[in-house]
């Protein structure tokens, strides 16, 4: 983890070492204390979260204690009891499935940030995930070269 997170920094760094622009828009978690680079639009806020989990956790958290209290309320108990009653009869719908694995999200939606203000226009969370899965295939292409070519060479020099 600790790797991850250097190897995170040396990138961010050399970011804005080629957009000193985007110096502006550093800031630092509020609940981790990690720097990451957030919307021009909150340049200057020192209440953010970062986009690893911890503003997620931290909208989760909210939500849990505002739904608590409003059930702790008179109006808000006779509300839950009509819910179980209703959630007894009848099942949960079946949750489609999501070409994004759910915990990666916060990631991507981060990277969409990062390349916007590194490109300085929108990009939008597919043009992200094409790009990540051309860089794969990319990768896989390039290994697989290699392994012909190791191949080849075997073929002409036996061992
Ligand atoms: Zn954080």
């Amino acid at each position: 983890m600790a790797s991850l997170v250097l190897s995170y920094y040396v990138v961010l760094r050399s970011v804005l070492r080629i957009k000193p622009e985007l110096r502006k828009c550093l800031a630092r978690c509020r609940h981790c204390g990690i720097f990451f680079l957030s919307d021009p639009r909150n340049a200057g806020r020192q209440d953010l979260g970062c986009p690893f989990g911890c503003s997620r956790a931290h909208r989760q958290r909210q939500s849990t204690q505002r739904s608590v209290a409003y059930y702790r309320e008179p109006e808000g108990r006779v509300k839950k009891q009509a819910l179980n009653t209703r959630r007894r009869k009848t099942p949960a719908p079946p949750v489609p499935p999501s070409p994004v694995p759910p915990g990666l999200r916060p990631f991507l939606q981060y990277v969409c940030v990062m390349v916007g203000l590194i490109e300085g226009r929108p990009v939008g969370l597919w043009e992200v995930i094409e790009m990540l899965e051309r860089t794969v295939r990319q990768h896989r292409m390039v290994r697989t070269r290699r392994i012909d070519q190791s191949v080849a060479w075997l073929n002409e020099q036996p061992p």
